[in-house]
């Protein structure tokens, strides 16, 4: 290995040296005790970070040697700014690190890229090259079919979802049915159901980058409006496909590809949000089914959906832990408003009230009260051989809907990128306009970087869960990009100086709906220190 991927490579080993000393200090008969790793939740975060930073400096590395000189520069700056960022956050207190801080040292050849990549006018060349190319931040790599995917559906995001995003969010609007409709029509709720029950998923073989490219646009336009209708039926669809009988999958798949009904997901409880294992939810078996009582919080599009996919404890032992946990598919009528209530008629119940949010407008997220409501035995996913495995068919589910979320940073961010270089050209000030100030011909080529490198790590860890594998990689891209459309959106408002925070441009809409990204489908400290960095530890050297 030579150059660049030498570099990282470099750095990495420091980052595997720490990996291992946590190992070793963490394990107990040969095994890493999780309850120790807490001691240690600092390093393990950082080294969570550090991790994602690489693997994404090296996506992006191997994705240039495919393209051409612009793809080059901006996959170049970006390993300086990963190696540089590692080395930072080890630097500032070794020992945490289990690091000797004359370990530290990087290589001559490895210190003299950082210098000459970080230097400013390399970055300002960069991002003047990049302030003319419209939002162009390279080649996306795409072959002709994944091509023409996310061309039909930019299209439609253009004509038919930009032109209501601003009124969603300003007005906090449920998504208009023509949105809906039009989605429908292009198979968009299909994207993780296999073509034999309906949907667009190759029946022989996974393929997670259409529905990373259709979610992409969409967000572009809309995180709200449009860009997160896809997140519940592919949580839904690979839950079911994980653990649902043949007979639910050919009920439920056809019905989730076509969007009718529309799809709820209910797991989070007021009390339990990332400790998933702890759900208290009650399911108690009954004659003719499953009477669910308890509270469910933050059921996004729960009011508009005709079904829920809800978790709860059919086993009363809290001692079980996940292992008491049962996935239940709930059906309830399709609600426009943001109150409802649905009454059977033995006297269950069903009623929910949208909480008010700051951004992520468009689809309304509930609080749920579920008083002894009825759900058919034959609405178990899994049926009786689900029964206690709703854990892990949640989980399933959940790595598909982290890789989607990592998607759904990407469109955000590249709708942030994009105004704002294009804001730069325009705006003058002292006599000319703010691309041509150096500071913010720097600040363009930093975000058009990690704009790029997260957009080449979702679709690397895309191809890798196409293969079966990356599980805990899904985390780790979700990690990263989440955090990188915060701080480019962040970036954004700022070039629109005052106008990014006034209602009138969309900058400030980006930077709310960015915001949210790392909070959902797991915090980013649940990933980085339960996901990830257990990963990491257990398998370090
Ligand atoms: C807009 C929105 C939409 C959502 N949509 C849905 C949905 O459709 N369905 C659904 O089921 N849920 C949904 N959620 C819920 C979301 O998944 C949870 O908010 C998330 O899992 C965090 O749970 P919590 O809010 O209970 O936070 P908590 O678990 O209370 O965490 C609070 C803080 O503590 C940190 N923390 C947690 N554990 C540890 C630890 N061990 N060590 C250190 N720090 C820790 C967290 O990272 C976080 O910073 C949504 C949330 C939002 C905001």
């Amino acid at each position: 290995m030579t150059g660049v991927p030498r570099y990282i490579e470099e750095v990495d080993g420091l980052v595997a040296g720490s990996l291992s000393y946590l190992k070793e200090a963490c394990s107990e008969n040969g095994k890493v005790n999780p309850g120790r790793l807490d001691d240690y939740q600092q390093t393990l975060f950082d080294l969570a970070v550090c991790t994602a930073e690489l693997r994404a400096a090296s996506c992006l590395q191997e994705y240039a040697a495919r393209h051409g000189d612009l793809e080059h520069a901006i996959a170049d700056l970006f390993a300086a700014e990963a190696i540089a960022n590692t080395r930072s956050r080890l630097v500032r207190s070794p020992g945490d690190f289990g690091l000797d801080p004359g370990s530290l040292n990087l290589s001559a050849g490895a210190l003299q890229f950082v210098s000459a990549q970080l230097a400013a006018p390399n970055q300002a060349a960069l991002g003047e090259m990049l302030s003319s190319a419209d939002g162009f931040v390279g080649a996306r790599g795409l072959d002709e079919e994944k091509s023409m995917m996310a061309a039909s559906f930019r299209q439609f995001a253009d004509e038919v979802v930009a032109p209501r995003a601003e009124a969603i969010h300003r007005d906090d609007l449920l998504i208009p049915d023509d949105i809906l409709d039009g989605l429908r029509e292009l198979g968009c709720f299909g994207l993780s159901v296999p073509q034999r029950f309906g949907g667009l998923l190759p029946d022989d073989h996974e393929d997670s980058l259409g529905m990373i490219v259709v979610t992409e646009e969409l967000s572009r336009a809309s995180l709200g409006g449009a860009g997160s209708l896809i997140t519940r039926p592919e949580i839904m669809a690979r839950a079911l496909l994980e653990g649902g009988t043949a007979a639910q999958q050919a009920h439920w798949l056809p019905r989730l590809a076509k969007g009718d009904p529309l799809c709820g997901i209910a797991i989070t409880e007021p009390d339990y949000g990332s400790d998933v294992a702890s759900m208290r939810m009650r399911a108690t078996a009954s004659g003719e089914g499953w009477l669910l009582s308890g509270s469910k919080t933050w059921s996004t599009f729960a009011g508009k959906s005709g079904v829920l996919l809800t978790l709860a404890r059919t086993d009363p032992d809290l001692g079980l832990g996940h292992r008491g946990l049962t996935l239940f598919m709930v059906e309830k009528p399709s609600f426009d408003g943001e109150e409802f209530e649905v009454s059977q008629p033995g006297g269950g119940k069903l009623s929910g009230k949208a909480i008010p949010t700051i951004g992520y407008r468009g689809m309304h997220s509930f609080q749920l009260f579920f008083d002894d409501f009825l759900v058919p035995a034959s609405h178990v996913i899994g049926e009786g051989q689900g029964i206690g495995r709703g854990f892990y068919f949640t989980m399933r589910g959940f790595t598909g809907g982290r890789i989607q979320t990592a998607a759904r940073a990407c469109g955000v961010m590249q709708a942030a990128y994009e105004q704002a270089a294009r804001y730069a050209t325009e705006r003058r000030v002292f006599g000319k306009p703010i691309a041509d100030y150096q500071l913010n011909r720097v600040k363009l080529a930093r975000m058009a970087a990690y704009l790029a490198a997260s957009r080449q790590f979702t679709y690397s860890v895309g191809h890798l869960m196409d293969r079966g594998e990356g599980q805990m990689d899904a985390s780790l891209v979700k990690l990263f990009a989440c955090k990188a459309a915060e701080w480019i959106t962040r970036e954004a408002m700022q070039i629109y100086g005052g106008m990014g925070y006034a209602e009138e441009t969309a900058a400030s809409r980006y930077w709310l709906d960015a915001r949210v990204l790392s909070i959902f489908e797991g915090t980013e400290e649940t990933l980085a220190l339960k996901v990830v960095g257990r990963s990491l530890v257990e398998n370090a050297i």
